[in-house]
Parts: C-alpha cells; structure tokens; sequence
C-alpha cells in the first residue's frame, strides 16, 4: 500500500455507550474508593485503560462460534475444536482449560513447586509471583537490566548469567522449572528475542530443568520478533508463535489477552504424568477437564481467538496503534518506558515525581490524577503493587520502578480516543511538581494493590 496510515482492520459492528463523568463525580468516585482505582465502577471511568485483560472486543466469527459452541460437560464439540487449536499452534500434547490464566499458575505451581524451590522468570507477573509465593517458593526476576528510557529491541530478555548464577546457588533440586513471560507484562510489555528463548533453553537443557512460558502475549512477541530480530522478517506470525513454543516444554496461557476473549486461559505441556496431576487438581478446584470452569462456547471462541490474534493486518495495527499513543506522549516530554509495549505504555513515574519517595508512592499519585482530570484509568505498576510492606512503622521496601501503565485493549477504541488520552497525560505531567504523595491505610498481605485503601499526605493541588 502507497498510505502510511495504518487503519483499524475492522469496522465497529456493536457500540457501548461511554459515561462522560464530570470532574466532580470523579471525585466523589475517588473518595469513595479510598484512592484504589480497582474500586472505581465502569460508569465513572471515561477510557478505561486499566488493563488489556477480557477487555477486548468479540469479533463476529467469535460471537457466531459462541452460538455454533455447546454446552456439555464431558467431551463438547467446542472442547476438541479449541484442544485442537492449541495443540497446532503450541505443539504441546497435554491441552488443559481454566478459568483465567492464575487459575492455569496455581495448579501447575501446586504440581510442580515444593516449599523452598526458587522460580527464576524473566519478570514474574503480579499473580504469578503471588502463587509462587503461596507454594512457600521464592520468585525470583531476572530481566536483563536497561535504563527505562533506553531504546533496546528486546528489553524483556532474561539475563543467562544471572539465570545460571541463581540456579548454582539455589542447587539444581530447588529450581523445579524456569519460567519466560512473553511479552514481558511487568517489565513493560517488552518483548523477548528468540535468540534469548534458545539461550534460556540451553540452559535448561544443561542442568535438566523444565521451561514454560507464561504465554499470555504470544503473538504480540512474534509480531515483535518478525519486525525487529535478524532472520525473521519473511516468516509468518504463527511460525514465529510456533518456534517460541517448540522451545518450551509447556505453558500457561490467559487467553483475555492474545486469546482475544473475555474470559478463558489454559495449561498446556508435555509431559504426560505432571498433566495426569494436573487434571487431577483441576477437577477439584476448575471443572471437568473438557471445560475447565468455562463454558464450552467460550472455548469456541477462544479457539477462533487464537486464529485471529496472528493475522498479519491485526498485529500492525495492535504495535502502531501502542507505539502511536507513545509516540505523542514522548514528543511531548513525558518520561515513559522506551520503546513502546506491545499492550501498554508504561510513565516513568520516578522520573516525573522525583520529589515523592517510593514509600509514598509516586505512580499510585500519578494514577489518581490521570483519573481526577481527565476520567482515564491506568494502573500502579511500582511500590504499591511490588514493594514491600515496611515492619513495625518502617518505610515500605520499594520496587525497582515506578511505573503507570495504560494498558489498550484490543479492538476496542479508536485513534481519537488515544489523542484524548494524549492531551490528558500531557496536561497532567504539566502539573507534575504540585503532586503530593499517599499513604496506604488498609492493605492485605499479599496482592495488596487490589483491595488497598489510601489518603493523600499533603496535596497541594
Ligand atoms: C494476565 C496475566 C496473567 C494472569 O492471568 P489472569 O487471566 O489475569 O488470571 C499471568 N501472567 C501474565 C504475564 C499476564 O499478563
């Protein structure tokens, strides 16, 4: 095509009505949340960019597979449809479905992790730390180091060094997998090169440990991989997809990002004995093993999802329409995680409220503030979400960034909704050094930036 434009690949078929909230309705909203923005409803947000997860939009095909789903509990149609979507885009033999992809975490963390293993990942997500964790294991991060302003091709690579050096220490027996989170969420939606997936499975291979790839953004990585890494620029989306699994001896999926539905995730793997236990725990906790806690047209859909998420004209527009809001927002001088995510940019908190000090949460301000001006939600991804709680009255331990990610759902709004979003964070980091921090008032004890309750320290504004 001669245009430089890249257009939406699709026309809008269903609307939904936004709520226009004012600002003092927002407010009101803010108070009555305790400043957690998870506790704001639906109506009162104006863009919604809290998360790219089951928000995205249905396609027609997705919608007339629910209808064409059925509904058994043992042995559906829909059941063998998405197994065999699975098993051809992932090689993988043992296909299990669950609600979400936490679900797919808990039980394959449950079967595999013992109390004082070490898991190393590139960066552990938020609920992947957590159940890891919860197994009594340490979650350990290592993501090759980069400034967040450093335009790096592949900033979602573990470092091998470090990778090895973790298992050396931990000793082989504690480290019962290694995992590879494809796009990279926490560390900013940051893709993971295949030369690096080879290295990891070298390493992996070396000392006899299994590999998964926490897979929720597949097809974003292989979009990546085919723009930015030698050797790929002919290969299609689904042979990329296809090499980084062929790498891994299995993994765990949230199909409510590339799956490109509103619920839905899987565990799939290899080996057939860790999946008989697998299954096992699955029917005590999910579901039957032919619909894992969903019902069978969902798994139509998502099996049609899966299809969908690698055409070529979706992936270019999905990255463009990321690096667009970007683009905008950094031409205007505003401190964000460099390149662009696949599924998000991420503001560089730290850098624009140097004077709030993590404990006092600078991101979690900024949060609020995109919210109370201009009705845009994006989330915490900094002390709140990754600190940790201080004892006794001490200053919160804090995370290695401080980060507000606007996280686009897929397919849902158009290019005049991200230039409001634009002029929002602009007007916003205007405003900057008036910020003041919070202070947390109730928190649980672990995944506290859910249900956590704040109030302002001193704001000038
Ligand atoms: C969303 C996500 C999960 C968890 O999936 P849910 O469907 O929200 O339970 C795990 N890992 C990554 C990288 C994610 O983005």
């Amino acid at each position: 095509m001669p245009y430089r434009t890249i257009i939406e690949p699709f026309r809008i078929h269903t609307v939904q009505a936004i709520d226009l909230p004012t600002i003092e309705e927002r407010e009101a909203a803010l108070e009555r949340a305790g400043f957690n923005l998870f506790g704001l409803h639906a109506d009162e947000v104006i863009i919604d960019l809290l998360t790219d997860s089951g928000t995205g939009a249905m396609s027609s095909e997705q919608w007339a597979g629910m209808m064409r789903g059925d509904e058994s509990y043992a042995g559906s149609r829909s059941f063998f449809r998405f197994e065999k979507a699975v098993k051809d885009l992932t090689g993988f033999t043992e296909v299990i479905p669950t609600h979400q992809g936490r679900a797919a975490e808990k039980i394959l963390f449950s079967v595999m992790v013992s109390e004082g293993d070490v898991v190393p990942n590139n960066t552990h997500f938020d609920t992947t730390r957590a159940n890891v964790e919860y197994q009594g294991a340490e979650a350990i991060d290592l993501v090759t180091a980069s400034e967040p302003s450093e335009v790096l091709p592949f900033k979602g690579n573990m470092d091998i060094a470090a990778l090895r050096a973790s298992i050396d220490q931990a000793g082989v027996d504690r480290v019962p997998l290694v995992m590879m989170t494809i796009t990279n969420n926490s560390g900013g939606g940051q893709p993971v090169s295949m030369e690096n997936l080879r290295a990891v499975r070298a390493v992996c291979d070396e000392y006899g440990i299994p590999l998964f790839l926490d897979a929720c953004r597949f097809a974003e990585n292989a979009w990546f991989i085919k723009i930015r890494e030698e050797g790929y620029a002919d290969r299609t989306p689904k042979e990329i997809a296809r090499e980084m699994f062929s790498l891994a001896d299995g993994c765990t999926v949230s199909a409510k990002k590339d799956g490109l539905v509103n619920i839905g995730g899987f565990l799939a793997m290899n080996d057939h004995e860790t999946s008989l236990q697998a299954r096992n725990l699955l029917i005590l906790t999910e579901g039957f093993p032919t619909y894992g806690g969903l019902a069978g047209y969902d798994l139509e859909a998502l099996a049609q999802g899966l299809e969908e998420v690698l055409d070529e004209n979706y992936l270019r527009y999905r990255i463009r329409s990321t690096e667009y809001l970007a683009d905008k927002v950094s031409a205007a001088g505003v401190p964000i995680v460099q390149p662009a995510g696949g599924h998000a940019i991420y503001i560089d908190a730290k850098a624009m409220l140097p004077h709030i000090p993590p404990h006092e949460y600078p991101a979690q301000t900024l949060a609020i503030e995109l919210y109370r001006n201009g009705g845009v939600r994006g989330v915490e991804i900094g002390t709140v979400m990754f600190g940790r709680p201080g004892v006794d009255g001490a200053p919160d331990e804090p995370a290695a960034m401080e980060l507000v990610r606007l996280a686009i759902p897929r397919r849902t709004y158009t290019q005049s909704h991200i230039d409001y979003v634009a002029e929002v964070v602009i007007d916003v980091a205007a405003g900057a050094s008036e910020m003041g921090g919070y202070r947390i008032v109730e928190q649980a004890p672990w995944l506290r930036h859910f249900t956590a309750t704040f109030e302002a320290i001193a704001r000038s504004k």
